[in-house]
């Protein structure tokens, strides 16, 4: 085959959602100029009709001319992905090392992942003609209603339907002077026009600021690209900082995204920001139907939502008129999907601050260590809040050495204390569920999931039934009357998860309200709500919950809290397991004692004496940190080290296996390993069996971002195309949140 025939006037690449790292080359329809982001319905292989995004023209194809497709058809008039957005989409494909139409589908809507054009809603304007505006007023006072209502159009020139009410215009009047030419009616998309900001737009007076608070307002510049850390502890006012730094933006007629890790957040959130602000405010979240994503996705691109707050794929919303973007609790592990594209929403909004020449404000009273790292080295602007807004004292913290997770003696006195002072009760469990596992007395045996290397967590479903749940493969079980290995009826619950510690409260307090909250019973419609308004009520009321009543909520009477089960945290193989437990210890301890009130917190644990939790106890989260850093500098660990991982799952062990080792070779003949790069493994996954799936990872260590950046894309392109790679799963996580 010459040169000649694979030229051609126009090529089109696109991308669409395939594991293939790579653009495909199409014809456009009638040579027509696509601009890049545009959405395009595509055949591809049998599929007749797929999404994909237009990339870029070029007049050359690897494929030869007479094989390449024409696409079917330009989906929308303009690209759904802004320049913008396709740049950042572009950056995650490299960083990461997705295919670029998956990052684009992600970014998408899920509305518009379907090859359908965007669902364009109009709406009904009555305009007033030439012949309208120069009619004189007095030349139809035979007909009052329509003098008033030419009137009306005379002033306002344009009136929406909705609005004909407030003017008393009825459908005839409408008709009639429609028949004289004086207005004429036009059917319009609704998002067309700029909403603006209105002069006043608070509801509310900002607080005034302390010291701490003013200077962190004041340190931040606007235009211009800059990371600050808020590194405020709970309650010191960071909430406040954010508020008036969203109002200096909206003065500059800028947009702002507020990023936050969970829906159990958001409602809370969301009312402070309305209460402050006459603006239009959206939250996306995943409780939202994907109508309603569209609809905010559509009026956020045309401008007409000036703040968006929303969980971590609310990155990629399209804002014209950025000027900050917030990200709250930013050391929140939510931040970093868990599948599919593996990117960190936190990391991501540092990309889109710097490409815009935007502030980033990330706030938290427990900064990740990579943060932290940041603000101590000077690359971040390092703003401390050091003392509570309303000078409310901190708690006082006790550890209660005990090797059981049933409520000590002590604890249960506390709790009693405590509620005859009026006050609430929170007690935090890192486990949902009744009981972790379900035991034989008399031959041992557990309730070991079969499709994974775990055990099955006891569950209550109701009064009468129970039921065994494998966590991590979702499988559900009946629970045996009977042992299933010696027949004997002596089964037992072994340890305390939310379900069982809320029984035992409910005993011990019967005329107490026991709230539970944890991912089971907010999955139940408006259980979330009911219980935070019996919260805020400040009545009386013990609340058992797992982390998602660590999270920024704010409980302004709870006197006492409890920490049970924290000891699996002190053996985690994770590297990242203490700076955990100290977020998660730090966080909790934050929601106790607010507003007035001095609060208690106890901490039942078998290793009182831990060094790293005196630390935290005695010195703070500061300073734990910062040994924890020093630690991780030592073992050369991230933030020092930057590490990436190649995961690998098959139904046979040895194929994961194998295809990591092999690998492992070709990553070494790409770039021999070196004192600055390291190659780990491969070696099993810290639950090695999951879903009957056998897990492995390669790790790759390197003191050069750069250096491992272009290692991996020469090692995905290869591992890509190998035969070994059929049939199996493989990906690439870059900086992982775990092994
Ligand atoms: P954080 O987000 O740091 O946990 P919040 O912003 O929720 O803290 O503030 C805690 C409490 O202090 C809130 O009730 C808030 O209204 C109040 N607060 C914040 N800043 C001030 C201030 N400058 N003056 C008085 N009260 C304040
Ligand atoms: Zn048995
Ligand atoms: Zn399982």
């Amino acid at each position: 085959m010459t040169e000649q025939q694979n030229q051609a006037k126009n090529i089109i690449q696109v991308a669409l959602a395939s594991p293939f790292r790579r653009l495909f080359d199409y014809i456009p329809t009638n040579n027509a100029k696509l601009n890049p982001g545009t959405r395009l319905s595509i055949p591809f292989g049998n599929q007749k009709t797929i999404v994909g995004i237009a990339i870029k023209t070029t007049q050359q194809s690897d494929t030869p001319l007479q094989k390449l497709r024409p696409i079917n058809h330009i989906l929308d008039k303009k690209p759904a992905l802004n320049a913008e957005l396709m740049e950042l989409c572009q950056w995650c494909a490299d960083y990461y090392h997705y295919p670029l139409g998956e990052v684009c589908h992600l970014a998408l809507p899920a509305l518009l992942r379907k090859p359908e054009p965007i669902p364009v809603e109009t709406h009904i304007l009555w305009d007033i003609s030439d012949t309208g505006i120069n009619t004189a007023i007095d030349d139809v006072k035979r007909a009052p209603k329509q003098q008033q209502a030419l009137l009306a159009f005379q002033n306002k020139k344009q009136i929406k339907a909705e609005t004909l009410k407030q003017y008393d215009i009825s459908a005839s009047t409408l008709k009639a002077l429609t028949i004289k030419g004086l207005i004429t009616r036009q059917e319009v998309p609704k998002y067309y026009s700029i909403a603006s900001t209105p002069d006043n737009f608070l509801k509310e007076k900002p607080l005034t600021l302390n010291p701490e608070q003013q200077h962190a307002l004041e340190s931040i510049q606007f235009n211009n690209f800059n990371t600050y850390l808020l590194d405020g502890i709970t309650g010191s006012g960071k909430t406040e900082v954010y508020l008036q730094a969203i109002e200096r933006a909206v003065n500059n007629g800028q947009q702002v995204l507020v990023l936050v890790p969970e829906i159990g957040l958001t409602p809370q959130t969301t009312a402070r920001f309305e209460n402050r602000f006459k603006l239009p405010i959206a939250a996306l979240h995943s409780g939202l139907s994907d109508k309603r994503r569209l609809d905010i996705w559509q009026s956020s691109q045309h401008g007409q939502l000036t703040i968006v707050i929303g969980t971590r794929s609310s990155i990629f919303t399209p804002l014209p008129n950025l000027g900050l973007i917030v990200v709250d609790e930013e050391h929140d592990l939510s931040y970093k999907q868990q599948e599919g594209v593996r990117y960190s929403a936190r990391d991501v909004a540092i990309v889109r601050a710097q490409k815009l020449g935007i502030p980033l404000l990330l706030g938290s009273a427990t900064p990740s260590l990579e943060s932290l790292h940041n603000a101590l080295s000077g690359r971040y602007q390092h703003l401390l809040l050091r003392q509570r807004a309303q000078n409310q004292p901190l708690p006082t913290v006790e550890c209660i050495s005990t090797s059981d997770t049933n409520l000590s003696e002590q604890v249960i006195n506390e709790i009693r204390q405590t509620i005859l002072q009026e006050k609430q009760v929170l007690i935090f469990i890192n486990r949902r569920g009744y009981a972790p596992v379900l035991m034989c007395q008399d031959c041992n045996w557990i309730s070991q999931c079969p499709h994974c290397d775990s055990r099955m967590t006891l569950h209550r479903v109701n009064q009468q039934h129970q039921q065994l749940h494998c966590h991590h493969c979702d499988y559900r079980a009946r629970v045996p009357k009977q042992c299933p290995h010696c027949h004997s009826s002596r089964l037992q619950p072994l340890g305390t998860g939310t379900q069982r510690s809320e029984e035992q409260l409910e005993q011990i307090f019967p005329n107490t309200p026991v709230l539970r909250i944890d991912r089971d019973s907010i999955s139940r419609k408006g259980e979330l709500e009911a219980a935070l308004e019996q919260i805020n009520s400040g009545a009386p009321c013990i609340l058992v919950g797992t982390q998602m009543l660590a999270k920024g909520h704010h409980f302004a009477n709870l006197g006492l809290g409890v920490i049970l089960g924290l000891d699996q945290a002190f053996f985690s193989s994770d590297f990242r397991g203490a700076e955990r437990m100290g977020q998660l210890l730090t966080q909790v301890t934050g929601r106790i004692g607010r507003e007035n009130n001095k609060g208690r917190v106890l901490i039942q644990t078998h290793f009182t004496d831990h060094p790293l939790l005196q630390l935290l106890l005695s010195e703070g989260y500061q300073s734990f940190a910062q040994t924890v850093l020093h630690e991780r500098k030592t073992t050369g660990m991230p933030p020092y080290e930057h590490i990436a991982v190649i995961r690998c799952h098959a139904q046979q062990p040895e194929l994961a296996h194998q295809f990591l080792l092999r690998a492992r070779q070709q990553a070494e003949s790409i770039i021999a390993p070196h004192n600055g790069l390291q190659y780990l493994g491969p070696f099993p996954a810290t639950m090695e069996k999951r879903n009957n799936r056998y897990h492995f990872i390669l790790q790759i260590k390197s003191t050069n971002r750069r250096e491992r950046q272009s290692l991996l894309q020469t090692l995905c392109e290869q591992l890509e195309n190998s035969k070994q790679a059929r049939g199996l799963h493989w990906l690439v996580d870059i900086d992982p949140q775990e092994f």
